[in-house]
């Protein structure tokens, strides 16, 4: 099992935002595209997922438990800022320690 299953703290940690192409039915859509009831918008130019930016941030297409067994129900469409951010980006370990997980 890949690590990030057993943590999504990346999910529970930063906005989301992104160009409203990559939305279902968009332009520059990854597989079946984002739900845009899955989003809210900020701008014309950049929505974001939703519960990403609560005061105890949590996107809502995450499901399962953080730091134990977790995935991302629209994984297929997930947009660009999931696509960039893995185990090798700077703030992979800054989102575990502020679930309370150990650095990697
Ligand atoms: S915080 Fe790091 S280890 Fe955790 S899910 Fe995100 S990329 Fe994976
Ligand atoms: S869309 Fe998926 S990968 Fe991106 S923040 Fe939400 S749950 Fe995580």
């Amino acid at each position: 099992m890949n690590v990030c299953q057993t943590c999504g703290a990346c999910c529970a940690s930063f906005r989301v935002d992104f160009h409203p192409a990559e939305l279902a039915g968009g332009a520059f859509a990854w597989g079946a595209g984002v739900p845009r009831e899955m989003t809210v918008p900020v701008t014309p130019a950049i929505v974001r997922m939703a519960g990403t930016d609560a005061t105890e941030p949590r996107c809502v297409g995450l499901a399962g438990e953080i730091g134990k067994i977790v995935n991302c129900t629209i994984y297929d469409g997930r947009p660009s800022p999931c696509r960039e951010f893995d185990t090798e980006h700077s703030a992979c370990n800054r989102a575990r320690q502020r679930c309370g997980l150990a650095p990697l």
